[in-house]
């Protein structure tokens, strides 16, 4: 027997099968009127059966709520019943909008679903765990937007035909990490399929295309979890390996290092996001302090640099062929999350 659950209305808000009316003319117009992170439901064609979408969870990557609220004014029926979880609408709504990823004393939404549920951010995610656990989706996808430019992506924590299925949705590429953050795709824990979409940078039109081509098949396929459906092979990359520099460390992006930073990579280093980089081609060049301003760490512990990176001649090169992705040219993004992601040619992990 169902009870009545009353505990979360002050954490979410609700909304079911908005009006065009309910979310105004263009998205920022909607994202004004909300007040709260907000749970959206949609009535399908076959109302037995419910997929989930979590989007917006970091405040300043707007792909999905874009997509979601053209999707939204479009007034589809979906094939089956949709929940939509919109998270990050707080941090979202501080001008300027969409700009900042957390609050400033908040923590990281995304890292927040699992106990302790502390904090605000706490309070939501255990909220949003709580609703999915009453829809029980056959399937979940948590949509976001890249730190720099570059291709799309999707991230599990579990390689399978569904996971493989839900990723083909948006992207071919799959970045399967044992890695556990307290990140919403961990839901995959809970036998729920469970990929996140990272559509591409926040900034490019593309990305929000993609948003939203990916939502029109997810809501309106029959089966979204049968590898038969897929449009394409998927390439999966295996336990990653992130590159950090030191905090003390200095970055810039030049043609030619100035002498004055400790690594210098040029400008169009994003260019090599997911492309094959061997032994013989130079990634940047490293100043005097050497390869100890960078650290490797793998899905537990860190490791030696040595079997990523090789100095010759003032240049790092590749120690093995290798792919990166998810490089920036934002020094701030590089210097406070990662230089970039690793691992082997093959897709392999390094360790
Ligand atoms: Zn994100």
């Amino acid at each position: 027997m169902d009870t009545v659950t009353v505990s979360n209305s002050n954490v979410l808000d609700y909304l079911n099968d908005p009006s065009p009316r309910t979310l105004g003319r263009s998205p920022l117009e909607w994202l004004e009127r909300l007040q709260k992170p907000t749970v959206i439901r949609v009535a399908g064609r076959d109302r037995s059966r419910t997929r989930a979408m979590a989007t917006l969870l970091h405040g300043n990557e707007p792909s999905g709520l874009f997509a979601l609220h053209r999707w939204l004014l479009e007034q589809h029926t979906p094939e089956v019943n949709m929940l939509f979880l919109l998270g990050g609408v707080y941090p979202a709504k501080i001008p300027p909008t969409l700009s900042v990823r957390q609050l400033a004393e908040g923590r990281d939404l995304n890292r927040c679903f699992k106990a302790p549920f502390v904090g605000i951010e706490g309070a939501i995610a255990e909220a949003l765990l709580a609703e999915l656990r009453k829809a029980r989706p056959e399937c979940l996808l948590d949509v976001h937007n890249t730190s720099g430019t570059g291709p799309a992506f999707a991230v599990s924590i579990t390689n399978d035909a569904a996971h493989q299925a839900l990723t083909s949705l948006y992207t071919d590429r799959l970045i399967a990490t044992d890695l556990r953050l307290g990140a919403l795709m961990e839901y995959s824990e809970q036998e729920v399929p469970t990929v996140t979409i990272e559509c591409g940078g926040s900034q490019d039109d593309q990305a929000h295309e993609l948003a939203y081509d990916g939502l029109v098949r997810y809501a309106s396929r029959p089966d979204v979890l049968s590898l038969e459906n897929a449009e394409w092979d998927i390439d999966v990359l295996r336990n990653p390996i992130r590159v950090e520099i030191a905090l003390e460390a200095t970055i810039e992006y030049r043609l030619k290092p100035s002498g004055q930073a400790d690594l210098t990579f040029p400008p169009d280093i994003e260019h090599r996001n997911f492309g094959v980089v061997s032994t013989e081609e130079p990634l940047g060049w490293i100043g005097e302090k050497g390869l100890e301003i960078l650290t490797a760490i793998g899905h537990n512990r860190a490791e030696n640099m040595e079997q990523i990176l090789q100095v010759k001649g003032g240049q790092i090169y590749p120690a093995q062929a290798i792919r990166a992705f998810m490089i920036t040219t934002n020094p701030v993004i590089a210097k406070s999350d990662c230089l970039f992601y690793a691992v082997k040619a093959t897709g392999e992990p390094i360790f």
